[in-house]
């Protein structure tokens, strides 16, 4: 066997950020106010984020954007993380492909999260906010944010989509462990979560309702910003380190990847570890393949419609165009929390809709599957949300045996499931199941929305 790992050093953790808009022929539509129906200007968004991320969310400018030596030295706790060649995965495939995946899994917090909270919470702390919000679905962007606002001592309160608060009690434990307070939501706590609660006494949230109560909170409470752990643009900016470093290492490893692999919640680890290589292709023309990997109970890139639609079930962010199964939908609850989301960020619904990304869905058994063979073979036990991205790659893979061809993979491990391990218990115990949307359940919530686009 040749190499296993390729190994950055610390002063290879990128210095800039990479902006991709700036490369983009169309650029994303811009995110409008619900209404006055026109273009957000960057200070309505001074309310609800931090100065400096508001710049990032809207620059379309600078294709390169320092990273703050405070941040890169936090990043040195875990980075450059490594990429890894999964020739246990071949041997186990018996297939001629050659699979890499960055694993982001080696964070502190156990998934790519953490190099976005940093830099959120660093932000923040410059210009003075002393608390902030978010929410959380399956826990792990507020694990993430937790050690980060406690890294630069700013207190956090975290709304969490209740059926993850009672599947995924150790996430809990683990963003009290950092000194969060954690919300189960729908809460009590706010208008939105009393009204819904009011309407579904039962409900047990969705990642939409739990961004309408943290960005109320952060509205209503003095010095304090609301962060959000996906589908902004400055999120996909913050996770390009992922792919930046995953450039150098397949340099080392002396090959390019012929497609790129990420699952996909709202776009963040996908954009990270996507964004520079398709930069290659944007720039100079370069062959690749990127593809999204999605939930088929949460299909928004494969079913869902591209336009204009709000980032949270409660309607209180600007309009964002996207591809989305409409800001009312409730997915099933599979255990990918991270994936129950009813949009894509708006980057990559442009993308997208240019035909440079492509999307396939991955029923929650074969993730499952895909998530043991990966086990059994690497040693890792992988997030479920992750092993839609190993799904997908053990299926180009295949087609790679089938044709007879080499095939380069390289694909993104998000995270590790070793907080998951109920999860995994329900798949062993034969206890799960696959929740197959009908054409009516996809457009049930997409009727209502104003078309915009
Ligand atoms: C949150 C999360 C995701 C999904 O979010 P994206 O923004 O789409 O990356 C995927 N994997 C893991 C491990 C996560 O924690």
């Amino acid at each position: 066997m040749s190499t296993k790992k390729f190994l950055l050093e610390e002063k290879d953790i990128p210095t800039a950020w990479y902006n991709i808009v700036v490369d983009m022929k169309n650029k994303p539509r811009p995110i409008l106010n619900p209404g006055t129906k026109q273009p957000v200007k960057e200070e309505e968004l001074y309310p609800l984020f931090a100065k400096a991320l508001a710049h990032q969310e809207l620059n379309e400018t600078d294709a390169w954007i320092e990273i703050p030596e405070e941040v890169r030295d936090m990043y040195k706790i875990w980075r450059p993380t490594p990429l890894v060649r999964a020739y246990g995965l071949e041997k186990a495939l018996d297939t001629p492909a050659h699979i890499y995946f960055k694993n982001e899994s080696v964070s502190p917090v156990g998934s790519h999260k953490l190099n976005s909270a940093i830099a959120q919470v660093y932000f923040c702390k410059e210009e003075g906010v002393t608390n902030i919000t978010t929410e959380t679905g399956a826990g792990q962007w507020g694990a993430a944010l937790s050690y980060a606002a406690k890294a630069f001592g700013l207190e956090l309160a975290v709304y969490m989509v209740k059926v993850s608060y009672h599947q995924k009690p150790y996430r809990r434990s683990i963003m009290q462990t950092f000194g969060a307070q954690v919300i189960a939501s729908p809460s009590m706590s706010t208008k939105a979560g009393r009204s819904i609660l009011t309407a579904h006494p039962n409900y047990q949230g969705s990642l939409g309702t739990a961004i309408s109560e943290a960005v109320e909170l952060a509205l209503q409470t003095p010095n304090c910003k609301y962060t959000l752990g996906s589908v902004l643009n400055h999120v996909m900016l913050h996770q390009t380190v992922i792919g930046l470093e995953a450039e150098k290492q397949m340099e080392m490893a002396g090959e390019y990847p012929d497609v790129v692999i990420g699952c996909f919640g709202g776009g963040s680890n996908f954009s990270g570890i996507s964004f520079p290589f398709l930069r290659h292709k944007l720039v100079d023309g370069k062959e690749i393949r990127i593809v999204a990997a999605e939930p088929a109970s949460c299909p928004k890139l494969t079913r869902g419609e591209f336009q204009y639609d709000f980032g949270d079930e409660a309607g209180y962010t600007p309009l964002i165009p996207m591809f989305t199964l409409g800001h009312n939908f409730s997915p099933a609850h599979i255990h990918a929390g991270g994936l129950r989301y009813h949009g894509a960020g708006s980057i990559v619904s442009q993308l997208r809709q240019d035909g440079y990304v492509e999307a396939v869905d991955v029923e929650q058994l074969d993730t499952f599957e895909a998530a043991v063979l990966f086990a059994q073979a690497e040693g890792i036990i992988p997030a479920p949300e992750s092993s839609h991205a190993i799904a997908a790659a053990i299926h180009e893979a295949r087609q790679a045996k089938e044709e007879g061809k080499q095939r380069t993979i390289l694909f993104n491990l998000s995270g590790h499931g070793l907080i998951d391990m109920a999860a995994y218990d329900q798949y062993l115990a034969g206890d799960l199941s696959n929740y197959k949307l009908t054409d009516e359940e996809v457009s049930a919530n997409l009727s209502g929305l104003e078309k915009i686009i």
